[in-house]
């Protein structure tokens, strides 16, 4: 992993300039979480300085290794991201402020008896496939729906939102689309569903579409490669 290669000042300053730019873009009310998978500690540290206290990480190790490089930034929210494997979930419980992809029934009664264990109360939020995608995890509409009852019962877990990923290769009408459907998507399980399903969040937008996403009513906007550059 290159996580620890060192920037030079020029790179720095390259990623403060485009933090500071795409900020522009973005309401204040929408909350930035830059996607630091690949992203070396120097990167992350102008990062920091530009103002971005919300980091999100695909890999339970990878985020280990930084966290511990940084952890003198003690007001860090660490978001994880990416698909979280069973065995992994221990970890995602001591180490993650918010788990974006809940991909399961299962992985999220898993969170809520390890929450419960280690007296604590992530927030979450449910990864949704608006569409069929083979390649994605994440919950079916259908099966979210069917399973509100269960998941309502993991009180041990703050769940905030959906997490939603479009298939790859979308034209843009689709991506809006696709967006506007997991808006209404979690306003019908709001008002269905009982007490702990708030879902008032919907973390949607990347780096190529995030402006669509925000049009649509994304709160949080997650940006890896418009902030630091394509990834290896
Ligand atoms: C990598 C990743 C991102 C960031 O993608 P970019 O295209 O680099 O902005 C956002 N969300 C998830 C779940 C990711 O895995």
């Amino acid at each position: 992993m290159t996580v620890s290669r060192p920037i030079d000042a020029a790179d720095a300053l390259r990623i403060t300039d485009r933090i500071t730019q795409i900020r522009t873009t973005i309401p204040d009310s929408v909350r930035l979480i830059a996607v630091t998978k690949q992203v070396s500690i120097a990167a992350m540290r102008s990062a920091y300085a530009a103002g971005i206290r919300d980091f999100g990480e695909s890999k339970v190790q990878e985020a280990a290794t930084k966290q511990l490089a940084l952890q003198d930034l003690t007001d860090i929210t660490w978001h994880l991201i990416g698909h979280l494997q069973t065995n992994k979930a221990i970890k995602a419980v001591e180490q993650f402020d918010w788990i974006q992809s809940v991909d399961s029934l299962k992985l999220a009664q898993r969170l809520d008896a390890l929450a419960e264990a280690q007296a604590k109360r992530p927030s979450v939020c449910l990864q949704v496939k608006i569409l069929p995608d083979p390649n994605k995890y994440g919950f079916a509409i259908e099966e979210l729906l069917k399973n509100l009852e269960f998941l309502d019962r993991c009180t041990h877990l703050h769940i905030a939102g959906l997490m939603v990923i479009p298939p790859y290769g979308l034209a843009p009408d689709q991506t809006r689309s696709a967006f506007e459907q997991a808006r209404e998507l979690a306003e019908k399980v709001r008002r269905q569903a009982g007490a702990n399903l708030h879902l008032e969040e919907l973390s949607m937008g990347m780096s190529d579409d995030y402006l669509l996403a925000i049009q649509a009513g994304a709160t949080m906007v997650r940006l890896g490669r418009i902030l630091f550059g394509d990834r290896q």
